[in-house]
């Protein structure tokens, strides 16, 4: 019995699972996933997606070296993303089924879980930093439509006339999927800072022929875009009326705070587990308190792009290797 104790404890500690190595930052990015076919993509259309990736990446790496806030870098890189036609978020987004452009964004501070969204807006350059004025300035969480508009052109948000969202790539995949399914993506940051802080941001023109009115999960705070600096910044992407229902980013986090997994396995069980047998297509991107990134998808593709203050980073589309761990 003297010894007993003591080996006890001894035994204990050693079943112990050690502390991830602490990363001083991270992020992971991502512009979209679906059942994407390789062949159908040149090699120009690989390097120009690749391209855009790697830029937007190198923005957010270059300001957490900075020691700018992840706050600030979730907007920054969804800013970045959303400017490029080839994602489907601000100047790329897709229409809806009678050809308006309907964008939803979201972003969520994972210090004081502050959260800021607008829904439904189609005279907003940049839906993410409406997102955050919403978040900073008043005191709801989500506007919607008009209303969304009116309160960013009285608060010095860009506005545009809803021409600038017309792109032919997007209207033409309209023409074409009128009879058929939609198309998915959407531009989503998460970022840890050198103070230990998380940030999501998730923004997206929605589901290609989606209805008048229709709101995805993006900026469903829980459902496509969460962040809490006790558990992880996660960022959705995929047919959002599943990752609302799953409440998908929400429970990654939970699974994280309440069941004590890692960010990764919690990603997993949710996208390749609770989602697997819905139509639930689509990916996340995750980042822990620890720096550990993971970018999980159910789709054979998720443009994206993650990296650390460790050195390491990855540029993909197709799906490989889904799991990224910082040790
Ligand atoms: N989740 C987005 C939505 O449902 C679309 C996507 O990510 O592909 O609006």
């Amino acid at each position: 019995m003297r010894y007993f104790i003591p080996l006890l404890i001894i035994l204990l500690a050693a079943c112990q699972k050690p502390e991830p190595t602490q990363m001083d930052w991270a992020i992971a990015l991502h512009g979209g996933a679906g059942n994407m076919d390789s062949t159908k993509f040149s090699a120009d259309d690989i390097l120009r997606y690749e391209k855009a990736l790697q830029d937007a990446l190198e923005i957010g790496k270059d300001a957490l070296k900075d020691s700018v806030t992840a706050i600030e870098v979730v907007e920054l890189v969804v800013r970045e993303l959303e400017d490029n036609p080839l994602f489907n978020a601000g100047k790329g987004s897709v229409f809806s089924h009678d050809g308006r452009n309907e964008l939803d964004a979201a972003i969520m501070d994972g210090r004081n879980l502050n959260a800021g969204a607008v829904a439904g807006v189609g005279d907003i350059r940049n839906p993410i930093s409406a997102a955050r004025l919403v978040m900073n300035e008043s005191p709801h969480v989500l506007l919607i439509g008009k209303g969304a508009s009116l309160y960013a052109s009285q608060n010095g948000i860009e506005m545009v006339d809803s021409s600038y969202f017309y792109t032919e790539k997007r209207w033409q995949l309209l023409q074409r999927t009128l009879q058929r399914a939609g198309k998915n993506g959407t531009v989503g940051c998460v970022a840890l800072d050198k103070s230990g802080n998380l940030a999501a941001a998730t923004s997206t023109g929605g589901m290609n022929n989606k209805r008048y009115g229709r709101v995805g999960d993006v900026p469903i705070i829980g459902a496509g875009t969460y962040a809490n600096n006790a558990t992880c910044a996660v960022s959705a992407t995929g047919h959002g009326e599943y990752y609302i229902r799953f409440t998908v980013a929400h429970d990654i986090s939970a699974l994280v705070e309440y069941k004590g997994i890692s960010v990764m396995e919690a990603a997993k069980q949710v996208v390749n587990g609770k989602l697997s047998n819905t139509e639930g297509n689509g990916g996340v991107i995750a980042v822990d308190k620890y720096g550990q990134v993971v970018l999980e998808m159910n789709s054979t593709g998720m443009f994206r792009a993650w990296a650390n203050s460790a050195g390491n980073e990855e540029v993909a589309i197709f799906n490989h290797i889904p799991i990224v761990e910082s040790n």
